[in-house]
């Protein structure tokens, strides 16, 4: 009896994703992936977001030199964008913006949709060379173009439902126990996913700085960088997020 209502939750929970999500190949990635908005809504969202986030971090940067620098980096590599579309594919045109954050502590670099990508004063302090920033930019532009925060929103839905569903199995009839097992399913199924997106965001970001004429080779510093910085604790950072796993075997 368990395990039909177990099913029945399941199946549920995947009517659910496949009503409310669309399938489409993804322009840039070349992935075939369910997404929860169009590109207009993501830019909605990440516009909507932009000023918690920046103020997570202490706001924007007040040093225009700094600013200045990482929006010729970033516009170098969205110029190119193109260049990395699928054969036949349109482009979806992200209205990208680079901005610096004034935070000295957390080495972190992120994206929302929609093109905002953000790089705090204490990650940009720690470069040595222009390419070394490209790669990290390159990295946060290969999460928007592969539209994985529209991905995870349309995959939460689902992870829900499988995780009611292992809830019902395991835990009974939905206590505390039930409801923890489910939580860890999904956290189990999410942070997969997310290692794939890594790899993927860093397959783009490494064919967009080639493009713009940058050494990709400079991701391995970068990693060590950011393998430096994790030392010391502090809380979530850049390096526990985005692991550049493949950095080493790129050339
Ligand atoms: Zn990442």
């Amino acid at each position: 009896m368990r395990i039909i209502f177990a099913l029945v939750v399941l199946a549920f929970a995947y009517i659910k994703y496949t009503i409310s999500t669309t399938k489409e190949t993804n322009p840039y990635a070349g992935e075939v992936q369910r997404v929860a908005l169009t590109p207009e809504q993501e830019v909605q969202m990440g516009l909507q977001a932009v000023n918690q986030m920046a103020a997570q971090h202490g706001g924007l940067h007040p040093d225009q030199v700094a600013q200045d620098f990482v929006d010729k980096v970033g516009a170098k590599l969205v110029t190119h964008t193109n260049s990395i579309l699928e054969p036949g594919a349109k482009p979806i045109g992200y209205p990208f913006e680079f901005h610096v954050l004034r935070d000295e502590e957390a080495v972190n670099a992120f994206a929302l949709p929609g093109g905002l990508v953000f790089i705090t004063a204490a990650l940009l302090k720690k470069f040595q060379s222009e390419d070394q920033l490209a790669g990290v930019l390159g990295h946060e532009v290969g999460h928007v173009l592969a539209k994985h925060s529209n991905q995870q929103m349309a995959k939460g839905g689902l992870f829900a439902g499988v995780g009611q569903a292992v809830a019902v199995l395991v835990g009974g009839d939905g206590g505390m126990g039930g409801h923890t097992t489910g939580s860890m399913a999904n956290k189990v199924l999410s942070s997969k996913f997310a290692r794939d997106d890594e790899t993927e965001s860093d397959t783009i970001g490494a064919e967009l700085m080639k493009q713009a004429g940058y050494d990709a080779r400079q991701l391995i510093e970068v990693m060590k960088i950011l393998q430096e910085s994790s030392g010391g604790g502090g809380g979530p950072d850049f390096l526990s997020t985005h692991p550049f796993r493949r950095a080493g075997s790129i050339t």
